[in-house]
């Protein structure tokens, strides 16, 4: 991979950012995708977010390296602190768990304004991101579900409600995507098979544990969860 050849799930997560427009990478380590979306024509500046040393001078040397210093503006920090309210059109956040992202934009709410869409890639968990985004009245517009290197990736679009009406999801959408349920692509198909599998085993290992409140509210939410996938898949 490097800053003319992204990796397809790189690839997918630029496909979505908003042509011509400002957008923040937060998380960017190597800068490859800021320095991809702006070589390529896709946004005209970019801000690229980094919050430990390293990955935040390796970003620096990489901007400089391409000449782009004009053009994406590397910052260190937490999450969305590195932008001003009204500053990017369009944000993403791709390779952490779905819980780091959603406390990213938790944290940051105050720095949405003005922010027309997020392009979030979650390497796990993304049915929390999809929780947070009905709690706060981000549509999801888009998903994709793609195999790469034998792992499985998410990404999910999301526009902010501009009318009163308020967005809901159920709760077989949160957990797998109310887009991707209805496409089931390979990808998809095998993830689930795979997850159902480990989770029966759990049940399985939970049923011999004896009846400790714990143990009933982890089987009966695994339990659920198998019913909501079964009826997807089967
Ligand atoms: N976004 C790139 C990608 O998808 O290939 C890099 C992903 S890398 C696995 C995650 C990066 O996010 C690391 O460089 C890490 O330092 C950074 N990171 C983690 N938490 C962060 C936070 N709260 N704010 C900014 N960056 C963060």
């Amino acid at each position: 991979m490097n800053i003319n050849k992204l990796s397809k799930r790189l690839e997918t997560v630029s496909s979505y950012i908003i042509k011509g427009s400002t957008f923040a990478d937060i998380g960017s380590d190597h800068a490859y995708l800021p320095c991809y979306a702006i070589n390529k024509g896709i946004a005209d500046y970019a801000i690229a977010g980094e919050v430990v040393e390293g990955p935040y001078q390796t970003a620096l040397q990489q901007v400089e390296d391409a000449e782009l210093t004009k053009k994406i503006f590397v910052r260190k920090g937490d999450g969305l602190e590195v932008i001003k309210p009204n500053e990017v059109d369009c944000i993403t956040i791709a390779g952490m768990g779905g819980g780091l992202i959603t406390t990213i934009l938790e944290k940051g709410k105050d720095k949405l304004e003005g922010v027309k869409r997020l392009i979030l890639q979650p390497n796990i968990g993304a049915h929390s991101i999809r929780s947070w985004c009905v709690e706060n009245n981000w549509e999801i517009i888009a998903e994709e579900i793609l195999e790469e290197d034998q792992k499985i990736y998410e990404i999910i679009v999301a526009e902010k409600m501009l009318t009163n009406r308020l967005y809901s999801l159920t709760e077989a959408s949160i957990l797998l995507g109310p887009f991707l349920m209805k496409e089931r692509n390979p990808a998809f198909i095998k993830k689930w098979t795979d997850e159902l599998k480990q989770w029966e085993l759990i049940l399985a290992r939970l049923k011999k544990a004896g009846d400790v409140q714990k143990v009933v509210e982890k089987k009966e939410s695994l339990e659920r969860n198998i019913l909501l996938v079964k009826e997807v898949l089967l």
